[in-house]
């Protein structure tokens, strides 16, 4: 018997196909750094998502396990300084593996509001801390939050706190990272805090 060369049939030439805009815009000027960079929010699918969960795994990969260390010590002191009903905003909530850590030592908080891009993820998240806190109102949204976000401010308490671990602010540029910090400020008021791991 012979074997017959299969081909595969032809791909369709790049230009064909439909390109999300705000991914070849993206594509477009980050390459054109002499510093090369794409925005995360492009890593975040649900396979990105899986393999960030492997990552934070590795020995190598410290932030993780020195943040989790670090609240673990600290979130006493952060509570006292926050003080009761506080309503959470995570920026990039991810897995959630940090969050429960401030939250039991928070005197009643009011809500958490997950903001996260990957839809799965934040689903996912939502369904653990539904079942881990059953008393605490949860806010999800599904957003960029390199974009302005509006919170349901009816839905939340006047003691606001940010909370953006795991040194995502560390993959802005420092253009990028003060915008972040003054939308975050506009969002959130002024009288709030805002908890940064970098
Ligand atoms: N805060 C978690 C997760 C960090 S990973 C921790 O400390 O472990 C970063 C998370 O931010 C991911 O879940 C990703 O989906 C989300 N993310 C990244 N860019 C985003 C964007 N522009 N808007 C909203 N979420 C984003």
């Amino acid at each position: 018997m012979r074997a017959r060369a299969v081909r595969a049939a032809p791909r369709p030439a790049a230009a064909d196909r439909t390109c999300d805009a705000d991914l070849a815009a993206s594509v477009l000027d980050g390459l054109a750094r002499p510093q090369k960079s794409l925005p995360s929010r492009f890593f975040y699918d649900a396979r990105g998502s899986a393999l960030f969960e492997q990552i934070t795994a590795l020995d190598a990969y410290y932030l993780t396990r020195t943040e989790i260390g670090l609240l673990q010590r600290h979130a006493g002191d952060m509570a006292a300084l926050i003080g009761p009903g506080a309503s959470v905003v995570e920026f990039g909530s991810g897995s959630s593996r940090k969050i429960p850590i401030l939250l039991q030592a928070l005197e009643a908080p009011a809500a958490w509001v997950p903001i996260d891009i990957d839809h799965g993820m934040l689903t996912h998240s939502v369904r653990e801390m539904q079942a881990r806190f059953p008393g605490l109102r949860l806010v999800p949204m599904h957003a960029d939050f390199m974009q302005p976000v509006g919170l349901p401010a009816h839905r939340l308490s006047a003691n606001r706190v940010g909370f953006f671990p795991g040194s995502t602010i560390g993959n802005f540029r420092p253009h990028e990272a003060l915008a972040f910090l003054r939308r975050v400020g506009a969002t959130l008021g002024r009288s709030a805090a805002m908890i940064i791991g970098v």
